[in-house]
């Protein structure tokens, strides 16, 4: 096993609260340990640009509370080239770097995969994105934030739905992933959820809405952008459609569910995550990633938590949400 002297550390894939967090912790503990710490900005982009920097213990003062991230991210398609990954090898060894550690979701982590079986660096995945749809992790960064920053929005929509008596249709994040819609939906009280993961017909959902024991004069569903019935907008047209007397209204969430000061969940995760992925690099470990089980942090195989792809919304939250909402 050869000893890690000098790591880099990047961000990518779309921007999650509790990015700063983690990278703070991957700083500070690789400086604890005697590591030298480089900081990748942009990414991937980053590694092909030579855009990187050495950070200290200062490097990471006081952006614990700061949603984004603070070595930015991008999306950069020239990683996926065979050259892109070559450029990124040269940068990194020019650096003597010996060991990476890339913040982000399944596609940061099938480019870290790809790489680190081409090249002799070893990689740590650390699960970084809103949607909370990795294997091998309970939870991801940033899906805690994702999710109040919903319910706070819900429940001032609840106030205007309440006081005008309407239905309101609010369209959340989760093109794949129906974690934020089904949390928050519970969270927030929600009449019922639309999820990417089941497919709900209109006439189920109409029923649904109908079927309460006291008619209730307003209500919320809560849509994930991938539910099959396509988006917020045409459900409420359809559901109108059906049922005309109804006064409908639709909100789209959108980007301000992605921002923001990240919770105390998701700043102890970063941390937590941040120290187990330098703890791992030191101990020789290479194509795996950091995640939370129960209460504790283990490693699983990289490909494994990109490609085992295991439904995970709990069964008791989905068959509770018909129940609580009558
Ligand atoms: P999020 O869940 O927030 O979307 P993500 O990590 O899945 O995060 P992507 O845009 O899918 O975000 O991937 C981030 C980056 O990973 C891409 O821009 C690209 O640089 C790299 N990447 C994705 N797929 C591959 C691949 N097959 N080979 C090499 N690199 C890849």
């Amino acid at each position: 096993m050869s000893k890690v002297n000098k790591i880099a550390v990047l961000t990518s894939g779309g921007d999650a609260p509790g990015m700063n967090p983690c990278i703070r912790a991957v700083v500070r503990t690789g400086i604890y340990f005697g590591l030298q710490v480089v900081g990748v900005k942009q990414g991937y982009q980053g590694l092909i640009n030579n855009n990187m920097y050495d950070m200290n213990e200062r490097s990471v003062s006081n952006i614990l509370h700061l949603g984004g991230t603070i070595l930015k991210t991008a999306r950069c398609m020239e990683f996926k080239e065979e050259s892109g990954l070559e450029k990124a090898y040269k940068n990194l060894k020019n650096r003597d770097v010996d060991g990476l550690i890339v913040i982000g979701g399944d596609g940061t982590f099938t480019g870290a995969e790809r790489f680190s079986r081409i090249y002799d660096i070893p990689v740590i995945g650390i699960p970084g994105t809103i949607d909370n749809d990795l294997y091998g992790s309970d939870f991801t960064l940033g899906f805690d934030t994702a999710t109040n920053t919903v319910v706070e929005a819900l429940d001032k929509i609840r106030d205007t739905a309440d006081a005008h008596d309407r239905l309101f249709f609010i369209e959340v994040m989760g093109r794949d992933s129906g974690c934020i819609a089904l949390r928050a939906g519970i969270a927030g009280g929600a009449e019922a959820i639309l999820l990417p993961e089941k497919e709900t017909a209109i006439e189920e959902l109409i029923e649904n809405l109908k079927s309460g024991s006291n008619k209730k004069t307003s209500s919320i569903v809560i849509v994930a952008e991938g539910d099959k019935n396509g988006g917020a907008y045409d459900i409420a047209k359809k559901v109108k459609e059906h049922v005309p007397s109804y006064d409908v209204k639709v909100t789209i969430l959108g980007h301000l569910q992605r921002g923001g000061s990240p919770s105390s969940f998701d700043r102890v995760l970063g941390s937590r995550l941040g120290y187990a992925a330098v703890r791992a690099l030191i101990n020789g470990e290479t194509r795996k990633m950091v995640g939370l089980k129960g209460n504790t942090i283990q490693l699983a195989e990289l490909d494994e938590a990109i490609s085992h792809h295991e439904f995970k919304l709990e069964q008791d939250l989905l068959d509770m949400v018909d129940i609580l909402s009558i």
